[in-house]
């Protein structure tokens, strides 16, 4: 078996079966995401849009898509179609774009909301206040052709693991806020914990990881 494959099969098996694995395939080629795909693999993530369209082309048509980088609102109508889960919202701008080339195909699009949580500044997100604001709009009906699916966040670069735990601890309680208000089961997804911290992450109660250099390789 290929290592990509080990590697993939590895953390499935520790990560149980109520927890997504989305293997974070950018900069990756083809070739090497279909070592993870003939293991069984089905969820992959990307950061920028041309990569994701050129990737989503040319490989199997079952392959579920996540858009997990920031997105651009001028290139949101390439991937509307088909993409299956998008993480990255992060402005009102934003959604309204998705909904209106949602709307304009009549299709659903499933999106999470992402929450700033980091100490950087550079790291994009909406804060706790403007997050609930938004699914509000969304809750009355502002936004008819999104779904809020969850949320998602990244913690710190740190070494820090207090840090990293307390990060996404707060994440999590503004997930459980929101749950209250969403009670159908389509807010179930809490999208956070990478290759360095997918194991704080899934301690605090994450569902969904997104991992590429722990199955991958370094980038
Ligand atoms: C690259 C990336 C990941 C995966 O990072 P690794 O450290 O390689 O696991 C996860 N989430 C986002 C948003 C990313 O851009």
């Amino acid at each position: 078996m290929s290592t990509i494959a080990e590697n993939r099969n590895k953390i499935i098996s520790e990560i149980g079966p109520n927890v997504t694995l989305v293997a974070v395939s950018k900069f990756k080629t083809p070739a090497q995401i279909l070592e993870a795909y003939d293991a069984g693999h089905r969820d992959f993530g990307e950061n920028r849009v041309q990569e994701l369209v050129a990737k989503a082309e040319s490989l199997p048509k079952d392959i579920r898509w996540h858009m997990i980088g920031h997105l651009q609102t001028n290139k949101v109508k390439y991937i509307v179609p088909f993409v299956h889960l998008i993480h990255s919202i992060d402005s009102e701008k934003l959604l309204a774009e998705v909904q209106k080339q949602a709307a304009k195909i009549g299709r659903k699009t499933d999106v999470l909301l992402q929450i700033h949580i980091a100490a950087e500044e550079t790291k994009f997100g909406l804060y706790e206040e403007e997050c609930l604001v938004l699914a509000e709009k969304i809750r009355r009906g502002h936004f008819p052709n999104i779904r809020l699916r969850g949320l998602m966040g990244m913690a710190t670069n740190t070494d820090d693991t207090a840090r990293i735990r307390s990060e996404f601890q707060r994440l999590k309680s503004l997930f459980d806020r929101l749950s209250v208000l969403y009670p159908n089961q389509i807010f179930n997804t809490l999208s956070m914990g990478m290759s360095s911290d997918y194991t704080i992450a899934l301690e605090c109660g994450s569902t969904m990881i997104r991992v590429g250099s722990a199955i991958f390789g370094s980038r």
